[in-house]
């Protein structure tokens, strides 16, 4: 089997509600989404989707991954997309580093060899998990009484899972924690994402300040020297996700005890193939993971769930339904969608879903093999 063609697709999602990062920075209302789609000799097609969560967010844009195909798309055609060790090593070759433009071709490797093997991508990559998975919240609110009534919104529509999101005004932050906790459900699964907003000393005053609720914090600073630095000056549990890039990151996190939790993103981790290995990192240490596309549509939580079944379900914490935030559905009635604040993995061969191209308008960029 080979690869001939390359389609690529500029979609523009808007957002239901403007977003700001943690601590009221930096506002955004729409994402860039890139979709990808491979054909190849035997008749099969793949997708895959590229979409930042924002360009403000980490290094990674949505011309950015467009331009990354560019480049490395003579590379890919004409190999077989079912050995996606073989494509991940083109791509590496062509264009060292962009691991935000190689998911979506990634991703739909993996999809078509999903296919080729009439499997789902998670049976494909050894064995899923039927357990729904519990979708996290994003609760970005600001107050206390805005972040009780997001969260008692999201807990009335079936959520166990919060990423709390805060990383502001110090005093401010410890009131929320005090308060959500004073709340908290009944193995609700409470996740304090800081979003990097934090110097050490301001991470170290809120960390320690909360330190009798034993709650769990993510991404506090801005770098793995920054969170390694306060590591021993707090108890608090850590997840690490914006800096949880490479598979290097993650086996120094391992190594050095940096983390507890690792948040993998697979748009930013560089797809299924490099995500697979942080997870294995994981298991062979002890540290549990969020597993969730970066942003995006349906086909990107799907590919993130399937992911996410190849995780003993004791070392999942959550997944996450972007999805639910966008006003734009590229599959309308397709694919894995929140029931009760749970996924559920589909079992169709691939990803399971692909979207409705007139939804998708002409390709952007077409690379074909001659
Ligand atoms: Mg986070």
């Amino acid at each position: 089997m080979k690869i001939t063609r390359i389609a690529v697709h500029k979609v523009d999602l808007p957002l239901e509600h403007p977003y700001w990062l943690s601590g009221g920075r930096l506002k955004f209302e729409v994402l860039d989404a890139t979709f990808v789609r491979i054909d190849t000799d035997s008749g099969l097609s793949g997708w895959g989707e590229g979409t930042p969560w924002g360009h403000t967010y980490v290094a990674a844009h949505g011309p950015g991954i467009r331009a990354g195909i560019e480049t490395m798309a003579p590379f890919v055609l004409n190999l077989d997309p079912r050995m996606v060790l073989d494509v991940e090593r083109a791509m590496d070759l062509a264009l060292p580093g962009h691991l935000h433009a190689k998911a979506p071709v990634d991703m739909a490797c993996w999809d078509i060899a999903g296919q080729a093997a009439d499997m789902p991508i998670s049976d494909l990559m050894g064995g899923g998990s039927r357990t729904p998975a519990p979708i996290a919240s994003s609760v970005g609110a600001k107050t206390v009484e805005d972040t009780r009534d997001v969260m008692n919104r999201y807990r009335g529509r079936g959520y166990v899972a919060h990423s709390v999101k805060i990383g502001g005004d110090v005093d401010q932050d410890i009131a929320r924690i005090r308060d959500v906790e004073a709340h908290r459900g009944q193995n609700e699964v409470i996740l304090y994402d800081a979003n990097r907003g934090w110097t050490r000393q301001q991470a170290l005053r809120v960390m320690q300040a909360t330190e009798d609720l034993r709650v769990m914090f993510e991404q506090p600073c801005e770098t793995l020297d920054d969170i390694a630095a306060i590591r021993s000056l707090h108890s608090a549990p850590v997840s690490v996700d914006e800096s949880l890039v490479t598979l290097q990151d993650a086996t120094r996190i391992a190594r050095d005890g940096v983390a507890e939790v690792f948040g993998i993103k697979l748009n930013r981790v560089g797809g299924l193939t490099k995500a697979a290995r942080m997870r294995d990192v994981a298991l062979a240490h002890g540290i549990d993971m969020f597993i969730m596309a970066t942003g995006g549509s349906v086909l990107a939580d799907a590919e993130a769930l399937h992911l996410a079944a190849t995780v003993p379900d004791a070392h999942r914490l959550a997944v996450w339904a972007c999805q639910d935030m966008l006003a734009k559905d590229i599959a309308p009635g397709r694919g894995p969608r929140n029931r009760d604040g749970h996924l559920h993995l589909p079992e169709s061969p691939g990803l399971g879903v692909h979207p409705d191209e007139a939804a998708l308008g002409d390709p952007v960029a077409i690379y074909e093999s001659s």
